[in-house]
This record gives structure tokens, C-alpha cells and sequence, in this order.
């Protein structure tokens, strides 16, 4: 009967099936792809993913131990070169480690946006360098504050200026564009652009007065320039609730929305 039982368990554990799949192999710079696990067996551990030497949990689809995703950022600055991925899985108190190779790719984005700003915001003051902004970005929410809900536009308007522009600011260059901007006169109303919990409301030297939403799993979206808040720190907003007004506040040429993206404290593009 003993040995009936553990041919079983052998027999079961040969079949078991584990499937592995990525959003996407060839990755541009500046975005963000899926990985995604199923198995047809309950796992008793979530899943990791390890790429470019950091290690990210995969979180469970509708709470199912069988099916598993984990969004992972690609930084803009990124080189343009093949990257290893590697998900590692227990199954049958095994551990296994399977790879998978991604190209990153060229995002291309336009070479020479040129701006104009007032003299004292073309570079941060030290002072503002020195407050941690990155505690909030860092930190990560472990469940889907989204509520699985997908992400709307936080207005709709003219896109003046995209994702990944590389900039020159009177005269030096100086980044490349980390967000989306939208044309919107002061006191347009901007919306949360999912379900989520207000990280920080803060008045900074580049973004100017700005809402941080935090989505869960390392996912926040964030809202500059605006004129007035209508969010405090701490409050549940739901997707399409007007957050705030827009306005002209930090480093900016006119008024306008800039909407931007960090997951695992890496900006990527807000839209994609
Ligand atoms: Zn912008």
C-alpha cells in the first residue's frame, strides 16, 4: 500500500505542469512586461522572478495558488542589450529555476526636447534633494489596491508632450521627460487614474504640488503642477474620483497635467 501511494505522489509529480510566460521578449527601454505562472498544482510558496540581480515576489491572480504575475519595470537607462530572467519556483518541495532571455530594445524616443524655464528651477536646490522622497516609492503594498481594476487616463485633453523625451533645459540636457503631459488650464479637474491609497500630497521643486496614489504591488501613479489638492495622505480614492485641480506649480514652461508611473521605484511610461 506504501509503495501503491508514493507511486501516486511520483506519478503526479512527473506530470504536474508548471507554465511559464512573459508579456513580451523584446522590451523597450522606459517600460513595463508581465511575467506570469501557472501550474496545475497548488504551490505552497509565491513564486520569484530575478532580473538585472533584483529579486521580485509574483503575487497570486484572484488569490489562486496556481496562478501567479509580477509587472517588473525596465529603466530608461537601461542598456540596449539581452537580460536574463529567471523565475523560481517549489514545486513537490523542489526547487526549481527556469530562464528566459529578453531583448531590451530602443524605445525611441524623440532625441531633442528643448524647454525654457525660469533660471533657478533648471537644477535642484540641495535642500529639496536632502527629503526622501524615495521612502514612499519604496515602499511596497503587497495586495492589489487596484482591486484587479485596469488604469484610465487622468483626463482626457491633448497630449502635448510624451513619455521619454530627452530634454534639454535652457541650453544643457538635462533628463528625459518621466511622464505624460496633458494641456490643461488652471482648475481643470484630474482624476485617479485607478483605485488606490493616497501615498503623499506634497509641494515639490520639480513637480510642483503633487499627489502620489499607491496601486499595491509596487505600483504608484503620480499628478504634478496642480493648483489645488482635493486628496489628503492616507485616503482610499477610487478610480476616476477627481483628485485635484490642475495649475502651473514647479518646474513648468505653462500650465498643464504631467502624469507619471513608478513600479519598484523605477519610472516607467504611465500610458503603456
Ligand atoms: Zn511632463
Amino acid at each position: 500500500m506504501k509503495t501503491f501511494l508514493f507511486l501516486i505522489i511520483l506519478s503526479v509529480s512527473l506530470f504536474s505542469k508548471v507554465d511559464i510566460n512573459l508579456s513580451h521578449t523584446k522590451i523597450k527601454n522606459g517600460t513595463t512586461f508581465a511575467v506570469i505562472l501557472q501550474s496545475d498544482q497548488f504551490l505552497s510558496q509565491a513564486p520569484n522572478v530575478i532580473f538585472k540581480n533584483k529579486t521580485y515576489q509574483m503575487f497570486t491572480i484572484n488569490g489562486s495558488t496556481k496562478k501567479y504575475r509580477v509587472f517588473l519595470p525596465v529603466d530608461y537607462y537601461s542598456k540596449k542589450q539581452k537580460e536574463n530572467v529567471q523565475v523560481r519556483y517549489l514545486l513537490n518541495g523542489k526547487l526549481n529555476k527556469n530562464n528566459f532571455a529578453i531583448d531590451i530594445i530602443d524605445g525611441n524616443y524623440k532625441k531633442n526636447e528643448i524647454i525654457k524655464v525660469a533660471k533657478g528651477k533648471v537644477t535642484l536646490s540641495n535642500k529639496e534633494y536632502k527629503k526622501v522622497y524615495s521612502n514612499v516609492y519604496s515602499k511596497i503594498t503587497l495586495y492589489d489596491l487596484t482591486l484587479n481594476s485596469s488604469f484610465s487616463d487622468p483626463m482626457q485633453s491633448k497630449i502635448t508632450s510624451a513619455f521619454g523625451n530627452a530634454r534639454i533645459y535652457n541650453g544643457t540636457t538635462k533628463s528625459y521627460h518621466t511622464g505624460t503631459d496633458y494641456r490643461a488650464k488652471v482648475g481643470t479637474n484630474i482624476y485617479a487614474s485607478n483605485n488606490g491609497v493616497v501615498a503623499l500630497v506634497m509641494d515639490r521643486f520639480y513637480l510642483g504640488k503633487v499627489v502620489y496614489i499607491d496601486h499595491g504591488r509596487g505600483a504608484y501613479s503620480y499628478y504634478s503642477h496642480m493648483s489645488d489638492f482635493l486628496v489628503k495622505k492616507g485616503q482610499v480614492v477610487k478610480k476616476g474620483e477627481v483628485i485635484g485641480k490642475s495649475g502651473k506649480t514647479g518646474r513648468i514652461t505653462g500650465p498643464h497635467l504631467h502624469y507619471a508611473f513608478r513600479l519598484y521605484n523605477i519610472t516607467v511610461d504611465p500610458l503603456q
